[in-house]
């Protein structure tokens, strides 16, 4: 079995201003789809990240992917020294094996320990979207403790999530307090909750808001990097007693001893996009598992051949006990036949199809492809773009002068 051909196929499509401690998401955003074709014409595809950076690794990476064995992944990712660009290949390598032997994706990692993967509800304050019409949910702005619930209610209605996900570090502290209260008198003060400032706060004012929460008896299931750096996590952590859980000063192997030396993290947030792809993700979980941390998912945003990935991956890992995160419900469009994706109470249930079970929409391919190359590439989701929309929306000073300083509060 041969891999002949490694496509690369950038897509742009339309997202919500959804904010967050950079800025803003930009309303048209970018992921890359891969494809592999073998040369008896089997098919496998993957979806990672559209930066430029990612598209180049990944077209360096075809002249090594193109003739290998699909069977033999650990040598091309030695060769790679790349997890980004390997992740996406390792997720097409999975499907073209799950189709090549009829089984679904889950299976070719070891087989599944649950029937379904719970995910939570990631509310964001966001600016009105600028065309309300391409919006799947909350086109109003939401700025604002009582708006959030507002839209928390619209996303609860359609996708019956149970545990809800605050992205904080875009208000004041003390208001994005309010809005945990808000949403705990609204949906049941047992409903789970977490919030992620990306390391916005102090430790000072970290431990503050942490012993509010706790005042008020709310279910907090852990704080996503509420501060800046590894060694101020390891400073909150004396100070407070919920579980600390991170996607951004662990987000590599060789992370993991010093975060556990220091005692900074309870919770490691897995995401198959790189952690060495959906194989390399297992391998997260039997250390996490080793050194008695827990495992959520992290979340960018993402289409239907990521959202079937994550499901497949989730179910999985046996160490996957929280909800784990997903921007899918705020996209409107998607590359796959038959999509979006639905979800039930809050869960997606697995494909027994071969491989993850989806199948490419050419002609919305397509379309979003040619959108890809008629945008300006810098209105991107970028940390670039979000701080240039930051400095636009939530500050006088120009473009050039406004840094992303971190902890702001
Ligand atoms: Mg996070």
């Amino acid at each position: 079995m041969q891999i002949r051909e490694m496509e690369v196929i950038p897509v742009a499509h339309r997202e919500p201003p959804l904010r967050n401690s950079w800025g803003a998401h930009s309303e048209v955003a970018a992921r890359t789809i891969v494809r592999l074709t073998t040369a008896d014409g089997e098919v496998g595809v993957g979806e990672t990240y559209g930066d430029e950076r990612v598209i180049d690794a990944l077209e360096r990476a075809a002249g090594l992917v193109e003739g290998m064995n699909p069977f033999a992944r650990k040598p091309l990712e030695l060769r790679l020294q790349d997890p980004m660009a390997y992740g996406a290949v390792d997720t097409a390598l999975v499907d073209l094996l799950g189709r090549h032997l009829g089984e679904p994706a889950y299976n070719v990692l070891g087989g599944k320990v649950r029937d379904e993967v719970a995910f939570s509800g990631y509310l964001f304050y966001k600016y009105a979207d600028s065309d309300p019409d391409s919006a799947s949910v909350a086109p109003y702005e939401v700025d604002s403790a009582e708006s959030m619930v507002e839209e928390a209610r619209e996303f609860v209605g359609e996708h019956g999530f149970r545990t809800l996900k605050v992205k904080g570090g875009v208000l004041d502290p003390d208001e994005e307090l309010r809005t945990l209260e808000l949403l705990a008198e609204e949906f049941g003060r047992d409903v789970p909750l977490r919030i992620d400032p990306n390391g916005t706060w102090s430790v000072e004012t970290a431990t503050r808001i942490a012993r509010r929460l706790r005042e008020m008896d709310l279910r907090v299931q852990f704080l996503e990097d509420p501060v800046p750096t590894m060694h101020a996590h390891a400073r909150l952590k004396r100070n407070v007693d919920y579980p600390i859980a991170t996607n951004m000063f662990v987000t590599e192997f060789d992370q993991i001893a010093p975060a556990v030396e220091l005692d900074a993290v309870d919770v490691i947030l897995s995401d198959h996009h790189y952690w060495g792809g959906m194989t390399g993700n297992l391998r997260l979980d039997d250390a996490a598992r080793t050194l008695d941390l827990g495992v959520g998912m992290h979340s960018n945003s993402h289409l239907g051949v990521s959202m079937a990935a994550m499901a497949h991956v989730a179910a999985a890992m046996p160490t996957v006990r929280y909800a784990c995160d997903t921007h899918y419900p705020w996209m409107a469009e998607d590359v796959i036949e038959g999509g979006p994706l639905a979800f039930e109470d809050g869960c997606i249930a697995l494909s027994d199809e071969p491989g993850l079970g989806v199948e490419l929409d050419e002609s919305e391919l397509a379309r979003m492809r040619e959108r890809y190359h008629e945008t300006d590439p810098l209105a991107y989701s970028s940390v670039s773009s979000m701080a240039a929309e930051y400095a636009d929306a939530e500050t006088e000073v120009g473009r050039a002068a406004w840094l992303p300083n971190k902890p702001r509060w």
